[in-house]
């Protein structure tokens, strides 16, 4: 691999490619300045549309989008059109977000062929998100060829998690030669925050420890000591732990079974059932939290249970997350829900008083941005820190490639 020069102040090309969509942002890893940010949805079907925003404004476009070759066709014309000019404006990198790294990736990585090959061989471990990522990466190879193409893994920061948080306690042969274990996932945003988390409370990262709830439609919580994931709540799959928008989270692993034995519930009923309409679809018929959160102020009943099952979860989450850490330091809420719902931290918070945490309602109501959302006097610190994983993916490039 030729480890050409790469200029530090390049900005990095984040792609962020699923199956039927295409996120992209082309941002500064120095400053986290982002020139240009865009969307291309329903790759595949013939109603196609591509979103390309700079200086606040937003570019749509309508058009069939064949596959992920025309996504990023559209991608270069919409950078050609509106800007900023790729020729003026080079990026010195293209970081790919990839959902699951296995046990092999622990960090990022420069990819090559040997690093696809590896890639595909991990489809099994997330079929829904894998392909999706890998066929992105094929493309911009070829739509970039000359740019280092980086490689960074959702399940990478938590590869630091001991034997004891990852070991499921199931058969040894399927541990051994299947590889079932705790992964994780959401690890750029828990890397992210937890990082900012140390520096709003002005305290070196290795002296510590944090509990991050990242709550948007999917959801983890991490336990990050010094920095380092300990532990988190996501396992094999994104399906295990927190409620999410139509993901269960934690479940009693007789289901399936008692399922199939009582129904004639198939597996792919049951994988179908969990990832699409469990969570808040399945507790209350949406799996928005705005609607979830306006439905309870209304007084609907299945909402407000939909609400108190998150919260349930959430502080059973954080108070196990708190004794695995030993010494808590703070906690931090972030992604869509986390960063916007004041509802939710505060009931989460109110619960969270033999933690030492005590909560400050009007700065937790007023909260825009990074905020402290407890009392000056609260033990343990409690924040808002808006996650930016594009950043840290671009982060995560620059650093790899002034090093490689
Ligand atoms: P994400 O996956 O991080 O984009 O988060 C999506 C989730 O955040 C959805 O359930 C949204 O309903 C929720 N969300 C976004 N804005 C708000 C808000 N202002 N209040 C409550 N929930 C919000």
């Amino acid at each position: 691999m030729p480890s050409d020069p790469v200029d530090p102040a390049a900005p990095v090309l984040v792609i962020n490619a699923g199956s039927s969509s295409l996120k992209y942002q082309l941002v500064r890893a120095d400053t986290g300045q982002s020139l240009a940010t865009g969307l291309i949805e329903r790759i595949g079907l013939d109603d196609g549309s591509a979103r390309h925003t700079v200086d606040g404004t937003d570019h749509v476009t309508e058009q069939e989008v064949r596959d992920h070759a025309a996504a990023f066709e559209l991608l270069t014309v919409q950078f050609a059109e509106h800007g900023p000019d790729l020729r003026e404006t080079a990026p010195g990198a293209v970081g790919h977000r990839v959902v699951h790294g296995g046990a092999k990736f622990a960090s990022t990585v420069r990819i090559d062929d040997e690093v696809l090959e590896t890639l595909r061989r991990l489809v099994p471990l997330a079929p829904l998100h894998n392909p999706g990522n890998i066929a992105g990466i094929e493309v911009a190879l070829e739509t970039f060829p000359d740019l280092p193409q980086v490689a960074v893994f959702d399940t990478a920061f938590h590869q630091t998690m001991p034997a004891a948080a990852f070991t499921y306690a199931v058969p040894l042969a399927w541990r051994q030669t299947l590889n079932i274990r705790r992964y994780g996932f959401h690890g750029t945003s828990h890397a992210y925050v937890s990082r900012r988390t140390a520096e709003l409370l002005g305290r070196p990262l290795e002296e510590t420890n944090v509990v991050v709830l990242h709550l948007g439609n999917g959801a983890s919580s991490c336990a990050v000591e010094g920095g380092r994931s300990v532990d988190t709540s996501m396992g094999l799959t994104p399906l295990e732990g927190l409620v999410m928008g139509t993901r269960p989270g934690d479940l009693d692993p007789g289901l399936p079974a008692h399922l199939s034995r009582v129904s004639g519930l198939t597996l792919p009923e049951f994988d179908h059932a969990l990832n699409k309409e469990s969570g808040l679809k399945g507790l209350a018929g949406d799996s928005d939290f705005r609607a979830i959160e306006q439905r309870r102020a209304d007084g609907d009943e299945e909402a407000t249970l939909a609400f108190d099952v998150v919260v349930q979860q959430l502080v059973r989450h954080l108070g196990s997350s708190a004794l695995v850490l030993g010494r808590l330091d703070a906690v931090a809420f972030t992604a869509g829900i986390g960063e916007n719902s004041t509802e939710l931290r505060a009931a989460v918070l109110q619960r969270a008083g033999l933690l030492g945490i005590e909560l400050d309602a009007d700065a937790n109501a007023t909260a825009r941005g990074e905020t402290r959302i407890s009392t000056t006097d609260s033990a343990v610190a409690a924040f808002v820190v808006p996650t930016n994983e594009e950043w840290e993916i671009a982060r995560e490039a620059m650093q790899l490639l002034a090093h490689s």
